[in-house]
């Protein structure tokens, strides 16, 4: 049997309060996209990494959306997918100088129509920039992992867990519930080995191996 939502979140809150923020580093919403964008099929470390240069030389959307592209794709080189990475970056800049003027829009509707912006990384942008968590919950690959394991989901994508934990989890743990579960992910229940005998769900959880 699934233990409650309540009960799971309840204990993640005890063991992980201090990992209730994203690990992307950065000093305004427009830093924050930026990241957020930057950060699919990459860890946080390797983001921050390429991040603390490209910050000091781009500062506005202005900037990105008028860099030359190779110059882009040599700053952004150290990421997964880099090329592609750049191409959407350079134009969600623009559409975001024209559309919004130059400012980073807090729907999810509306960050949707930014190249490169799914429901993960425009959840993430509302939940860390805005504190809106109304629209849902950024799942990511732990999320997916854990999810699964924990019994909340049987589905395999995001999108289709994101509506299964919408249902699960009460609307005043949206906001945390995903960076509480990349914490579980990243500590005790990684995508290749389960640590259960030091989990804090050892108990409430089917795929316990206890
Ligand atoms: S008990 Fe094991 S399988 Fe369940 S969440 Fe914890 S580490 Fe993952």
């Amino acid at each position: 049997m699934v233990a409650s939502t309540e009960l799971i979140i309840g204990r993640l809150l005890d063991k992980y309060n201090d990992k209730l923020h994203t690990e992307l580093i950065h000093k305004n919403n427009t830093e924050l996209l930026v990241a957020v964008l930057l950060s699919p099929r990459c860890n946080d470390n390797q983001v921050n990494k390429v991040t603390k240069e490209l910050f000091k030389k781009y500062k506005t959307f202005d900037d990105y959306s008028s860099a030359n592209i190779k110059s882009l794709y040599k700053d952004l080189s150290g990421l997964n997918y880099y090329k592609t990475k750049a191409r959407h970056l350079k134009k969600a800049s623009g559409i975001l100088i024209e559309k919004f003027n130059g400012n980073v829009p807090r729907t999810m509707p509306e960050l949707l129509e930014l190249p490169g912006v799914g429901r993960k990384v425009a959840n993430v942008i509302l939940n860390e920039g805005f504190n809106i968590a109304k629209y849902g919950i950024a799942v990511d690959t732990h999320c997916i992992v854990v999810s699964q394991r924990l019994g909340l989901s049987k589905n395999k994508t995001a999108d289709k867990i994101e509506v299964d934990l919408k249902k699960k989890v009460p609307e005043r743990y949206w906001k945390v519930v995903s960076n509480l579960f990349i914490a579980l992910g990243r500590d005790t229940c990684t995508a290749r080995e389960k640590f259960c005998e030091r989990c804090v769900l050892k108990d409430l959880c089917p795929s316990s191996e206890i």
